[in-house]
């Protein structure tokens, strides 16, 4: 059957050309030693039929629409992660940049965008206040975005407790239009938000390579829940070079990975591979 990787960063290292980056990996390891192009083969070879490059960055946004430009089964999806949001000096001017870049053809979404509280630490004091404010400002302009051009929007929402992700929801609320489809990717939070967020119209849910993690007994009645709801929801991802799944954990996940993912759904979860295959164009318009 085949995949749809709806949320893969062959932009970003090691996939992008090996280099190691911020990874702990020793240097003679092969996946070093292979550039996007090579891990795009294997995927393709694994059964991934199409890709979509998430960019969370203006240069990696760049770069997925680079990639994307050489096949006509992979897209991009230009947007500016949380966690950059106090990196980025001028978020109106960032917004324009964006706005810019998805005029390409090959752009089918906005994001990923949202709230990530996960590493505000407390030591910070004041400024997690001001951090909060600038994420939730990138990520409005965002929304406005993917609305204003007719795009879907992926969202990233990540925090130890309820805060980022009722506050996500609220945004949403307050701007998103619920034109296109709204993509919840790497799913995870408390089961209030997933059922509000399951009510939503054209929302969909990204399942990742951690929910084979013996550990992830919550996001794997995440999935029970969206199944059970809509299993027309269902979306699977990698977020290559992250989250690697069992029995690859801790290591980088090459996009071929994928299909053990879709493996452990099919067998261990009832997941419907055809349907999730169909979820994915229907989401993106592919
Ligand atoms: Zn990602």
């Amino acid at each position: 059957m085949p995949i749809i990787d709806t949320h893969c960063h062959y932009n970003l290292e090691p996939l992008y050309s090996g280099d190691p980056f911020c990874f702990n990996i020793k240097e003679g390891d092969e996946v070093l030693q292979m550039k996007w192009q090579d891990h795009w083969q294997n995927a393709q070879q694994n059964g991934v039929a199409k890709s979509i490059i998430v960019g969370p960055g203006l240069k990696s946004s760049q770069k997925a629409i680079e990639i994307a430009a050489t096949d006509e089964n992979l897209f991009a999806s230009v947007g500016i992660h949380p966690e950059r949001a106090n990196k980025i000096i001028d978020i109106d001017q960032a917004i324009q940049e964006l706005e810019k870049m998805a005029t390409n053809k090959k752009v089918v979404a906005i994001g990923e965008t949202g709230l990530d509280y996960f590493y505000l630490k407390a030591d910070e004091g004041n400024e997690i206040e001001i951090i909060k404010l600038r994420q939730k400002e990138l990520f409005i302009g965002q929304i406005k975005l993917a609305n204003k051009l007719n795009l879907p929007l992926i969202l990233h929402v990540r925090d130890h407790d309820d805060g980022a992700y009722l506050e996500t929801l609220d945004l949403i609320e307050k701007h998103w239009q619920f034109e296109n489809a709204l993509i919840f990717h790497c799913v995870s939070g408390p089961i209030a938000y997933i059922e509000k967020a399951l009510a939503l119209k054209k929302s969909y849910f990204g399942f990742d390579g951690n929910i084979t993690f013996k550990k992830s007994d919550s996001i794997r009645e995440i999935f029970a829940m969206v199944q059970k709801a809509d299993s027309k929801k269902i979306l699977l991802e990698t977020d290559a070079p992250y989250l690697a799944p069992e029995p690859h954990r801790g290591r980088i996940c090459q996009p071929m990975m994928i299909s053990e993912t879709a493996n452990y759904l099919e067998k261990n979860l009832s997941a419907n591979l055809t349907e999730i295959y169909q979820n994915s164009l229907d989401a993106f318009k592919l």
